[in-house]
């Protein structure tokens, strides 16, 4: 018997199918996933690996969905979407702990534990949607801060093999919007941090400066039914053909000289109010209307600045990549 058709036997894998991915992302749109399954132990999350792997499945790991954009086909593999979710401190030194937490942690849950125990660190990414493991995927940044910064050590799971394997800091290769992650070859099962000791006093601040960091970013920001930042900032190397002297790095700058905020849209789809370079898919919105929104905000900044904006935002089940490309 087939088991990818033998509704027991996925049942027992706890792998289910045809389930709608839009309740899973931020931006609320794209079609279903042919198989899904939520694992809550490392054990079940390597059987869902092995799962695949015997089955010649495509495999996404998903997170919160907070960087993504589904194809309105949805994904014709299996989804593995990690819960393994405990934080805890393994080792305690006199000026800093070791976090451990796993891939499946909100990275707002860790936040709230490293304040519990005068730790400090991660409310620098207040406000940031996400999972432990999409965060270390990309490597999150907010300011002068990356994740990476405070990451020391990990595990992550071999897809061939299904292995577990202890990895340092120097194995992820970060850069901006840069992890080893990204040849999905293995995924994060658990990171550790190095988070420095504060005094309660300290603590007290650091939980009025969290506050207030969330407060700044949600005035400016929209936070619902979006992925954040769309286009990535553009390395100066890619900035040489560009048709102005001293071009800058920042691709919201093109984005708001070509007039995009509040004015772009495609469907129920449109360019934040607020933000050039956010999208905001309305209810009633399509991936295919954000895809034809950002394809032509790339050529409004391709036709005056000879610069293609690229993608920050991951895609994921288009049969081939959607956007313009250089
Ligand atoms: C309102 C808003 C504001 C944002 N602001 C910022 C910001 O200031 N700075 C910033 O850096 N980002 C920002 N983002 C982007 C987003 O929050 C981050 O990229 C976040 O880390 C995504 O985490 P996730 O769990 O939702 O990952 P998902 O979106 O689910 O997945 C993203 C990628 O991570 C991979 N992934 C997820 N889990 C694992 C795992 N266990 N192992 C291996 N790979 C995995 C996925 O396969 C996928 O490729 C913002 C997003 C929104 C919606």
């Amino acid at each position: 018997m087939n088991i990818t058709t033998d509704k027991t036997a996925l049942n027992k894998l706890g792998v289910q199918t045809n389930i709608p991915l839009a309740q899973y992302t931020w931006f609320g749109t794209g079609g279903p996933a042919r198989f899904f399954t939520q694992p809550t132990t490392v054990a079940a999350y390597a059987k869902s690996l092995d799962f695949a792997h015997k089955q010649k499945l495509d495999i996404f790991v998903l997170g919160q969905g907070a960087n993504i954009l589904i194809s309105d086909s949805g994904f014709d593999g299996i989804v593995i979407r990690p819960q393994v979710s405990v934080i805890k401190i393994v080792s305690d030194e006199p000026e800093y702990s070791l976090v451990q937490a796993g891939a499946g942690t909100v990275f707002a849950d860790l936040i709230t534990y490293c304040l519990e125990h005068d730790l400090t660190g991660p409310e620098e990414f207040i406000g940031i949607p996400g999972t432990v493991g999409g965060s270390v995927f990309i490597n999150i940044h907010y300011y002068d801060f990356l994740l990476s910064q405070f990451l020391v050590k990990a595990e992550v799971i071999e897809r061939a093999t299904g292995k577990i394997i202890k990895v340092d800091f120097d194995w992820f290769n970060f850069g901006y919007n840069q992890s080893r992650l990204f040849d999905r070859q293995h995924y994060l099962v658990s990171a550790t941090f190095r988070f420095a000791k504060t005094t309660k006093l300290q603590t007290a601040f650091n939980k009025g400066r969290s506050v207030e960091i969330f407060r700044h970013r949600t005035k400016r920001f929209p936070y619902k039914r979006t992925c954040g930042s769309f286009f990535r900032n553009f390395a100066k190397d890619e900035l040489t053909n560009a048709s102005l002297p001293n071009p800058c790095i920042y691709v919201a700058f093109y984005l708001d000289n070509i007039g995009a905020k509040g004015t772009l849209s495609v469907g129920n789809a449109g360019v934040s109010y607020q933000h050039a370079n956010m999208i905001v898919a309305e209810p009633g919105s399509t991936s295919q209307d954000i895809v034809q929104l950002a394809r032509l905000m790339q050529q409004k900044v391709i036709d005056r600045f000879n610069l293609i904006p690229r993608t920050e935002c991951l895609m994921v089940g288009f049969d081939k990549y959607p956007l313009l490309q250089p």
